[in-house]
């Protein structure tokens, strides 16, 4: 503990006894006696009952990750990115997680700071081995490494399944883009062998073609997921529609109005489209020229009028806007302009907006972080590490070494005593 943090802690709890000796005596106004006050009176202590006068509150207005179980009928849809592709603390790019009352988890997009986003839900890591990458933008899957290599750290044991869409020309598919990602990370993948339990590090990738009309891409367990064209930027980016038990889940990813999302997600309980920021505030905020602004706000991505537009013709029960950085400033520029457009139920994602879903509601919280979060324990037995399989050093390398023999048999024996177990000390 630092100097100061002993002296703030000596203050405070100096201020407490002298507050609980002045609380605990006759203050002369309230008519409290001796002994009433911060502590229980016998009669209270007696009777069990709190003094406190007030009460624990039945409803939540927030979520507390991994409290509360789904019900049978249930869909909860959580915001791990809303941004841009600049990932900022508030906002991370584009990810999406799907929670179903049959146990199954989904991801949508993986952009850039959103692993951040999806570790602090407390889900172990095995139940995010799900992903649907719209197209393949760094705003739309630039975590996917740090899900993949990360969740191999954080205990998860199965393989890490992607699907995603084809390119115009096989270099601009989803699997073009993850065998090199894998390759990227030869130093990274090489060093964990024989180090920890790597089996999570399988990938398996599934590519899908981006003109695909409402085809099924996923249907397992009474869950389907259908694919449809999005128009962004290139051929092959692509929108998702994900139906369970009569509730209708669609995400556009990035897109210019189209008529396939028209078309196919029509009836929505949620649809999650994206909304640029109007591009008045690109030029204000972003410095951009205004030639830039509107072709970016207007043509590549979709603005806040034409979102509106978009969610009028659909009808969903809720339309949730994302894709933009939702401040003070810019939020009510941008819902103006969705509200020259419609009228029906709205909301202006930010990270860690939640949304649960059933038939006859849905609830709109944001939930509350613990930022001192760490992996949750595997749940599946995990296999030692297999010392054969390590690469190992150069004898150049190894001839640095410093190796500190009483400090670390030291460590070995306290840990073999604590946990009963009887590993060598390498030499
Ligand atoms: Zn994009
Ligand atoms: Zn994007």
């Amino acid at each position: 503990m630092t100097t100061v943090k002993k002296i703030l802690v000596m203050i405070s709890l100096t201020l407490v006894v002298v507050m609980a000796y002045f609380y605990g005596h006759d203050d002369g106004l309230s008519g409290r006696k001796a002994g009433q006050g911060l502590f229980l009176s016998s009669a209270h202590a007696a009777s069990g009952k709190a003094a406190s006068p007030t009460k624990a509150l039945s409803e939540r207005d927030v979520y507390y990750p991994g409290s509360e179980d789904l019900a049978a009928d249930e869909m909860r849809v959580i915001a791990c990115g809303t941004g841009m592709p600049n990932a900022r603390p508030k906002q991370a790019a584009a990810c999406w997680l799907v929670e179903l009352g049959n146990g199954d988890k989904f991801l949508f997009d993986i952009g850039s700071g959103s692993s951040e986003r999806i570790s602090a839900l407390k889900i172990p890591y095995d139940y995010l081995d799900k992903v649907f990458i719209g197209h393949l933008h760094s705003d739309h899957f630039g975590d996917l490494g740090d899900l993949w290599i990360g969740g191999v750290i954080g205990n998860r044991i199965n393989p890490l399944r992607v699907w995603g869409p084809s390119g115009h020309k096989p270099e601009f598919g989803t699997k073009y883009a993850l065998e090199h990602m894998v390759k990227m990370f030869t130093w990274d993948s090489g060093s964990r062998l024989g180090n920890v339990d790597i089996r999570g590090q399988k990938l398996e990738v599934t590519e899908f073609d981006y003109k695909a009309v409402n085809q099924e891409i996923y249907n397992e367990n009474g869950v389907s997921i259908r694919t449809i064209p999005a128009i962004h930027a290139l051929d092959g980016a692509v929108s998702f529609i994900l139906e369970w038990n009569g509730l209708k889940f669609a995400y556009s990813s990035d897109t210019f109005p189209n008529k396939w999302w028209m078309e196919y997600t029509k009836g929505s309980d949620i649809a999650i489209h994206e909304c640029f920021i109007t591009p008045d505030d690109l030029i204000k905020k972003q410095k951009w020229t205004p030639g830039a602004a509107l072709n970016v706000g207007t043509q590549v991505h979709t603005s806040p009028a034409q979102f509106g537009k978009v969610m009028s013709e659909i009808k969903p029960r809720l339309a949730v806007a994302y894709h933009f950085f939702n401040d003070w400033d810019t939020a009510p520029n941008v819902e103006k302009m969705i509200r020259t457009t419609y009228d029906g139920r709205l909301a202006l994602g930010i990270d860690y907006m939640v949304f649960n879903v059933t038939k006859d509601d849905i609830r709109v919280r944001m939930a509350v972080i613990d930022e001192d979060i760490w992996p949750q324990p595997a749940i599946q037995p995990k296999l030692p590490p297999d010392a054969s399989k390590r690469i190992g050093f150069s004898e150049y390398i190894v001839s640095g070494r410093v190796p500190y023999a009483d400090v670390v048999e030291k460590i070995y024996r306290d840990i073999n005593k604590k946990y009963g177990t009887n590993i060598p000390t390498p030499k």
